[in-house]
């Protein structure tokens, strides 16, 4: 069954009978809860690309019901959102000569076989990525593409017309580097941009795709890469493009401790107080990864409404650090959970993400659970996108949803089902929703061939690495 055009507003779909349903409750409902769902639930409507209404015990809905789900066996999530990602990077996943080293290492290796995308790359990395993400049940995804060689001018729109196809809902942001190596940045300088062209393109992309409606498929924001790859004139004109087109901004902020030696050695200051100079440090900002704040740093972040991306697998795979969501919860921060590139995560499973954070944030002392470490991955996506109908269930909510079958071996003997899909590792949803239409059922994507992909992948990213001088 394929679904390719949008739900009727009048369409109902039942899902009945869920096994459990997380998401259903609002904060002032259920602040402190330490299991934060409603075992009550018995049925969700869903009305055109909406949620609609929320049966308990008996009840039953009145009006016409076009398709019913049963969910007996499957634990119903909201649609997990994804608030950080470089797609392109699954092309360059386990390279023997990037394995094992820190970022600033790590970039410098792969930085110049990144020089050789192409735009048939550009196009499978998307198609996989967001292939990869539907199937563990993310429904919003974000991608921060910020590598644009004289091929891939055109990068972003190519991603965006890729999630369009496959039909999951995106927030694309321009990344952009301007700081090359002989200027005293990072980046090779054949990889950089003058910043009267990102500019230029950020606001084209904005013209062309940006929707800023709440229950849109296709958002823009802007997002200079990083502190050691672009100078402070583009930190500063890119924060006034998107106040004035008001649209978020992003960046990777504090993953490592070599950018805060970058920091002090090129701006006299630490990453934060960078930003806050140029002046990043308000509610439509997020940043990538957040480790290594002091006390008054996150303080500051509270108090500005900051959002922050945890990416807990490739925090462990660089060894850059374990991210303090206690402390940036309790200081205000908005926390949400993000893959990070393919490249320095070596996946894209957002579920698994979930787990990941769990596990990390344990080992660390932290106080998160795992309905915590759920919630990062849809409220906290949802906070930090600025996307209040995302992110939950409850009437008037996107119809985005993923449903998960707990009955693989690893769940045998497990109490509460939702705390055996966070605790012994969901892998795989069964069924996805996006914006009211199936886009994953029994566990396969619609209208996709899977086969064919992982073929042309291959054959792509066996062309990629020859360009670059590797071999297969
Ligand atoms: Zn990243």
């Amino acid at each position: 069954m394929t679904e390719t055009s949008p739900p009727a507003p009048d369409r109902v779909v039942l899902v009945k009978n869920p096994k459990a349903v997380f998401g259903t409750l609002t904060p002032s409902q259920n602040p402190d809860d330490p299991a934060p769902y409603d075992a009550s639930i018995s049925g969700i409507v869903l009305k055109g690309n909406r949620v609609d209404d929320l049966l308990r015990g008996e009840e039953v809905y009145e009006g016409n019901i076009h398709q019913t789900v049963d969910a007996t066996d499957l634990v119903v999530l909201p649609g997990l959102i994804n608030t950080h990602h470089h797609f392109y990077q699954n092309l360059t996943r386990n390279l023997d000569s990037a394995v094992g080293k820190a970022l600033f290492p790590w970039l410098r290796t792969l930085y110049p076989i990144w020089a050789e995308l192409t735009p048939q790359d550009i196009e499978i990395a998307a198609s996989t990525a967001i292939a990869e993400l539907l199937l563990s049940g993310c429904t919003t995804t974000t991608d921060h593409h910020y590598v644009f060689n004289t091929a891939c001018q055109h990068a972003i729109d190519l991603e965006i017309q890729i999630a369009e196809q496959l039909g999951i809902r995106m927030v694309a942001t321009r990344g952009s580097m301007s700081l090359g190596e002989s200027a005293g940045g990072l980046p090779p300088d054949a990889l950089v941009e003058a910043d009267a062209r990102i500019l230029a393109e950020s606001e084209r992309l904005i013209s062309r795709w940006h929707d800023p409606n709440p229950l849109a498929m296709v958002q823009v924001a802007l997002a200079p890469c990083s502190p050691f790859s672009v100078s402070r004139a583009l930190m500063l004109d890119t924060q006034r493009l998107a106040e004035q087109h008001k649209v978020l901004l992003h960046t990777h902020l504090a993953e490592t401790e070599d950018e805060t030696q970058f920091c002090l050695d090129q701006y006299g200051c630490r990453p934060i107080e960078f930003l806050d100079q140029c002046g990043w440090l308000h509610k439509r900002a997020w940043f990538a990864h957040g480790i290594h704040f002091d006390r008054q740093e996150i303080e500051l972040l509270g108090r500005q409404g900051c959002g922050v991306t945890h990416c807990p697998n490739s925090n462990m795979i660089l060894g850059s650090g374990i991210c303090p969501t206690d402390q940036l919860l309790q200081a205000g921060v908005k926390v949400a959970l993000g893959v990070d590139g393919s490249a320095s995560n070596n996946h894209s499973n957002l579920v698994q993400e979930i787990r990941q954070a769990y596990l990390l944030q344990r080992l660390s002392g932290s106080a998160l659970t795992h309905f915590d470490a759920l919630k990062l991955a849809t409220s906290g996506g949802a906070s930090v996108l600025d996307r209040p109908e995302l992110g939950h269930l409850r009437p008037g909510a996107a119809a985005d949803l993923a449903l998960f079958k707990v009955d693989d071996l690893r769940f045998l003997g497990s109490q509460d089902p939702i705390t055996a899909l966070v605790t012994s590792g969901a892998h795989a949803a069964h069924h996805v929703m996006v914006n009211g239409q199936w886009r994953v059922k029994g566990g396969e994507i619609l209208g996709l061939d899977l086969q064919k992909l992982k073929r042309t992948h291959r054959e792509r990213s066996e062309s990629l690495w020859a360009r670059a001088g590797l071999s297969a």
